[in-house]
This record gives structure tokens, C-alpha cells and sequence, in this order.
């Protein structure tokens, strides 16, 4: 009889145990998925192709001329690219990411085009074109940022964009080192010239 109702309590608690167990779970995934609307979707598929195309530039130059900056910064590009694929996979949105060196955006495989070609000739050519990118990167995550209201992905592109800060300035220091010097192609002055007398940041990513 006392055996008889210890299975009856069992029979009672275990259910219950698996129930909660379950909504643990769904609770879980619930605050570990995030809804993204099509200007954030379309956002996140371009950065995610922007920054492969630094990494992949990176990646060639790194073969070309060996030196530890693209070494370096190629493995931080990976990171953000990691960064968007995790939001990307949150919001079960689907992407691709297409062999090294080849792009969907024709801009974007353009711009890969004209670097290889242009980075293989001096590497002075090379630094140039890894302080283009970062310039490129920071007004497109700015633009990127000043259009969405979600947390998730100004949290990220604020991250990138701290990464792309450091970059810039690492690619400069080594320009002028050269003494080569970088004219900004897609900040306004002020904004480069901020960024550039700023300090080295601990970012995010
Ligand atoms: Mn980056
Ligand atoms: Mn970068």
C-alpha cells in the first residue's frame, strides 16, 4: 500500500517535473530569438558580405605581403562576421556565404576586384586599401545604426564599428610610418580626424 502510493505521488510529480522543464526550455528560446524587420534583415545580409569582403581582402594581402597587421585584422573580421551570423541565426533568417574572394553585392565584388588587382602592386598600395575598408565600414555600420530601433543589432554594429576604429587607425600609424599618408574617402574630415586622434579601444568583439 505505501508503495502503491509512491508511485501515485510519482505518477503526479513527474509530469510535472517534465512540464516544467519544458516551459524552461521555451522560455529559453524565446529570449534567446529576436524578431528583425526587413530594413534590419537587409542590414545585417550587407554587413555580413561587407565584412568578409575585409576579411578576404585581408586574407589575399596577408598571402601577398606577409606582415602581422593583416594577419591580425583578418581573424577580427571573422569575429564580426561570426557576430552577424549569430544574430542572423537568432532571427532564423536564412544567408549564404559564398567561397573566399566571390560576392553576391556587385559592389562589393567590384571593390575585391579592384583590391587584388591594386593590393599586389606595393604594399603601400596594400595599407591603403586596408584603410579604405575600415573608412567604407564605419559610415556604412553608422548608416546602418542611425536606421534601426533594435537593440541587438546597434549592440553588434556598434561593436564592429569600435573594431573598424581600431583597424583605421592601425592601418594609418603604418601608413604614415611609410611616409605614405591616407586622405579619408567616405568620412567627412571631422569624423576622420576624430577617430584618428583617438586612442586604441577595448572593443566588444
Ligand atoms: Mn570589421
Ligand atoms: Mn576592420
Amino acid at each position: 500500500m505505501k508503495n502503491f502510493k509512491t508511485f501515485q505521488i510519482a505518477l503526479i510529480i513527474i509530469p510535472l517535473i517534465i512540464s516544467c522543464s519544458n516551459d524552461d526550455n521555451n522560455n529559453a528560446e524565446a529570449l534567446n530569438s529576436i524578431e528583425l524587420v526587413q530594413t534590419d534583415t537587409d542590414a545585417l545580409l550587407f554587413m555580413l558580405e561587407e565584412e568578409k569582403l575585409a576579411r578576404d581582402t585581408y586574407e589575399f594581402l596577408d598571402g601577398q605581403w606577409g606582415i602581422n597587421q593583416f594577419a591580425n585584422i583578418k581573424k577580427s573580421e571573422q569575429s564580426h562576421m561570426n557576430a552577424i551570423i549569430n544574430l542572423l541565426e537568432l532571427s532564423n533568417t536564412p544567408y549564404t556565404i559564398l567561397p573566399y574572394g566571390e560576392f553576391e553585392d556587385e559592389a562589393l565584388q567590384n571593390y575585391y576586384n579592384q583590391f587584388v588587382e591594386s593590393g599586389q602592386i606595393s604594399l603601400s598600395n596594400a595599407l591603403q586599401i586596408g584603410a579604405t575598408i575600415e573608412d567604407l565600414d564605419i559610415v556604412d555600420l553608422e548608416e546602418y545604426i542611425d536606421n534601426t530601433t533594435n537593440t541587438s543589432l546597434i549592440s553588434v554594429f556598434e561593436s564592429l564599428k569600435c573594431g573598424s576604429g581600431n583597424h583605421l587607425r592601425s592601418f594609418v600609424s603604418t601608413i604614415e610610418s611609410i611616409g605614405d599618408t591616407y586622405t579619408t574617402q567616405f568620412l567627412t574630415e571631422e569624423a576622420y580626424n576624430q577617430i584618428i586622434s583617438g586612442s586604441n579601444e577595448k572593443c566588444n568583439l
